[in-house]
């Protein structure tokens, strides 16, 4: 029936992050003892402070419609927290507020690309920018990185990816999948080669800013010149284990944010009540109250990258943030495990589900065909109890 449907989603793909945790979650219904690694969930539980400040809006009956762009004190309390932790001046008509940071990576390339207009991915990028880009008429340009460079682009790179249809670059840091943080001096260097192209704005998605062993972090946004064509993506998915509460949230100049409440006014309106007040406690809160959730995922990523060091073949960098792993698995390509031969991380990702039930995610969703994504956002036991699996089923 699919010549009913419309081409746009004929031609779009399904989210490969989301397709694999729903065939684990499946497979798992039918009795099967499946480890996932697929989702990049925290699973933690959101924090008692801000579950109090929802049960408080609920009885507060903030229950109508909330003003497109969100309520003006949680857009103001969003002011405070770019001040406090990213050094960033934005307004609250800079802000807007949304269904969680990917309807706000929708919006932006619903308003800022006409069809034709190429985007810059440094890859590994995250699965939903290509697609979200494509939804909108752009190009994705697609620019590789290995582990070699810590899977981060070099200014030279950026330079020759650069054409005169170039509108955008999109990237995030932390990097879902790779882990990767650029510190200030990298971006100073990437933000001299946009300096002689005035006309290109950068996406910089920030949503794992908190999930950062690297100890320091650094807003694009915050590099002289950078400030207005730079448009800041952040949330409380991440940080605050809120993947459910569904709000993000942007800053960007002001011509920017006003189309983006355009846009959402006609198809979602503003984002839920209770969650947008629920929001405010989350991000007044000092990032102090995180360090227990962020020392987990920095033992678990010491953890996962000694086990992955301990399987022959493959091959990973040190991940300074969020809380993937992304090895490069390229050295079983061409080889028969268990009868399968494994042609690429597709078959790579598929065999581990198969053999080893453990459920990864290819790198090819990622832009990246030789590495697959594991998230270790689970319980050390079962990371160590997944590596085990992994090595045997390889050995
Ligand atoms: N950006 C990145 C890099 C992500 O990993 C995610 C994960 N979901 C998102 C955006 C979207 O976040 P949200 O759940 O707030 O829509
Ligand atoms: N961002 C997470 C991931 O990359 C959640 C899944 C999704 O939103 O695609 O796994």
């Amino acid at each position: 029936m699919n010549h009913i449907l419309s081409d746009r989603i004929n031609e779009l793909s399904t989210s490969q992050t989301l397709a694999m945790a729903a065939l684990a979650r499946e497979l798992k219904a039918q009795g099967k003892d499946i480890i996932s690694l697929s989702l990049g969930e925290p699973d933690f539980n959101t924090p008692d402070f801000i579950k109090e400040a929802a049960k408080k809006a609920i009885d507060d009956n903030y229950s109508t419609y909330t003003p497109v762009d969100g309520y003006l004190d949680l857009k103001q309390a969003i002011c405070r927290k770019f001040k406090r932790d990213n050094n960033l001046d934005y307004q609250p008509a800079n802000i807007v507020v949304s269904t969680g940071a990917k309807q706000s990576l929708y919006n932006i390339a619903q308003v800022m690309i006409n069809p034709g207009d190429e985007v810059i991915l440094p890859a590994p990028f995250w699965v939903s920018y290509y697609e979200i880009i494509k939804m909108a008429g752009g190009i994705p340009v697609e620019v590789p990185t290995s582990i070699e460079t810590d899977f981060k682009i070099t200014p030279a790179q950026l330079e020759a990816a650069i054409t005169p249809s170039t509108k955008m670059i999109w990237y995030s840091s932390p990097c879902n999948p790779s882990g990767s943080v650029y510190n200030r001096a990298e971006l100073t260097a990437l933000a001299a080669v946009l300096e002689k192209h005035p006309n290109i704005f950068v996406v910089s998605d920030e949503i794992y800013e908190h999930i950062n062993f690297a100890g320091t972090f650094c807003s694009i946004a915050s590099i002289p010149g950078m400030f207005d064509r730079t448009i800041t993506v952040n949330g409380v998915a991440k940080a605050f284990a809120m993947t459910g509460w569904r709000i993000g949230y942007i800053g960007a100049p002001e011509f920017i944010a006003k189309a983006c409440t355009k846009m959402q006014g006609q198809v979602t309106s503003g984002a839920n009540s209770i969650a947008q007040r629920a929001t405010i406690a989350a991000v007044e809160a000092d990032p102090a109250v995180l360090k227990d959730m962020v020392k987990a995922f920095y033992n678990r990523r010491d953890l996962v990258a000694k086990l992955a060091q301990e399987i022959p073949g493959l091959k990973a960098n040190v991940p300074e943030g969020a809380f993937y792993l992304f090895p490069d698995v390229s050295y079983y390509f061409g080889k028969t495990l268990r009868g399968t031969l494994i042609n690429n991380a597709d078959d790579f990702s598929m065999y581990l589900l198969s053999e080893a039930n453990v459920a990864t995610v290819t790198g090819d969703a990622f832009g990246n065909p030789n590495c697959i994504r594991l998230s270790y956002a689970t319980s050390e036991d079962l990371l160590i109890e997944a590596f085990k699996r992994i090595k045997e089923a390889l050995s």
